[in-house]
């Protein structure tokens, strides 16, 4: 039996992924100091045995022996769904193969919840586990990716990926893909939860300047989404902001589309408009009341 675990906050867990933990004859985890912890917090009394990357081949007859004489054996990872990024693959496809009848508790994994969190469509959409971590590496499988999407592939793409790792891996992003919406998922169900959306760039330019820490699960919208104009509406709040900051119209144009991923031929357009509508708007006579809410000001995004 499969069963997922909590990915941070130990309330996720499930009532029938204890009942399992506690009715198996073993319990086979990634690392047992990290299962001990949860087996301690729940009371989960089933022997623990280490099945990981290095030993999970080794171990699948035995193992498919235990399932064969009636044993009940479950699996879990450190966090999340097994075999999500984590071992399980080798000994599942076995146990299929053997007809040994093979089931699972569901429940919390990052990929899923920082989809469903990032404001990007949720399907279609492609997990490619985590990125090769040598830069060279990881260019030529952006650039496979990119040669997919001239071929015709748009999916929400979704990564894990390491915090030191994360600033690279977005600016090598904004790169081979070109301008893209997306949204970083970090230390997910847990105290310092948090999703940043914004431009490849932008964030590439965030993660570089405040490296991030914690858990990091990377979620990017799909070709035909970067094609689409971002939202008018943002556009403008962006260049109204740089606007009256005094900044100059060429300068605000050239931050806003490189920020957003827009073309910068629409976004001068509507600056263009956005100056127009000041110049047609009748002077306003100096006010000493304060500001309201929503007025004035457009809202900061600090
Ligand atoms: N099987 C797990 C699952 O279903 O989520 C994933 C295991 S993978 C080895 C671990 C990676 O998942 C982390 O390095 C991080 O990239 C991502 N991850 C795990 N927990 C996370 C969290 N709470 N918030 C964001 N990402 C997380």
């Amino acid at each position: 039996m499969l069963v997922s675990t909590p990915i941070g906050n130990l309330g996720d867990i499930g009532a029938r992924a204890l009942a399992t933990l506690r009715a198996a004859d073993l319990v086979l985890c990634e690392d047992t100091r990290n299962t001990r912890h949860l087996a301690r917090v729940f009371a989960i009394g089933a022997p623990l045995s280490a099945l990981h990357e290095h030993n999970e081949a080794h171990r699948i007859p035995e193992i498919l022996r235990l399932l064969a004489a009636g044993r009940r054996v479950a699996l879990v990872s450190d966090a999340g769904t097994p075999l999500i990024s984590d071992p399980g693959f080798r000994l599942l496809r076995a146990a299929v193969a053997a007809g040994v009848p093979v089931s699972a508790v569901p429940g919390p994994s990052a990929a899923l919840m920082a989809l469903t969190l990032s404001g990007l469509p949720p399907q279609p959409c492609l997990f490619l586990g985590f990125p090769p971590p040598r830069a060279a590496a990881r260019r030529a499988s952006f650039a496979r990716l990119s040669a997919l999407e001239k071929a015709g592939l748009s999916a929400t793409l979704v990564w894990y990926e390491a915090p030191h790792r994360l600033a690279a891996t977005l600016a090598d992003l904004a790169t081979a893909l070109g301008p893209r919406q997306a949204a970083v998922g970090r230390e997910l169900t847990k105290r310092f939860e948090e999703v940043r959306r914004g431009a490849l760039a932008e964030l590439a330019e965030h993660y570089r300047t405040a490296p991030a820490r914690g858990e990091i699960t990377l979620v990017v919208a799909p070709a035909a989404e970067a094609a689409a104009e971002p939202a008018a509406a943002e556009i403008e709040a962006r260049l109204a902001r740089l606007l009256a900051r005094k900044t100059s119209v060429r300068e605000a144009v050239a931050l806003v589309a490189r920020e957003t991923g827009a073309p910068r031929r629409a976004v001068y357009a509507r600056a263009l408009a956005l100056n127009r509508g000041r110049a047609d708007s009748p002077p306003q006579r100096p006010s000493r009341a304060r500001p309201q809410a929503g007025s004035g000001r457009p809202c900061s995004e600090d």
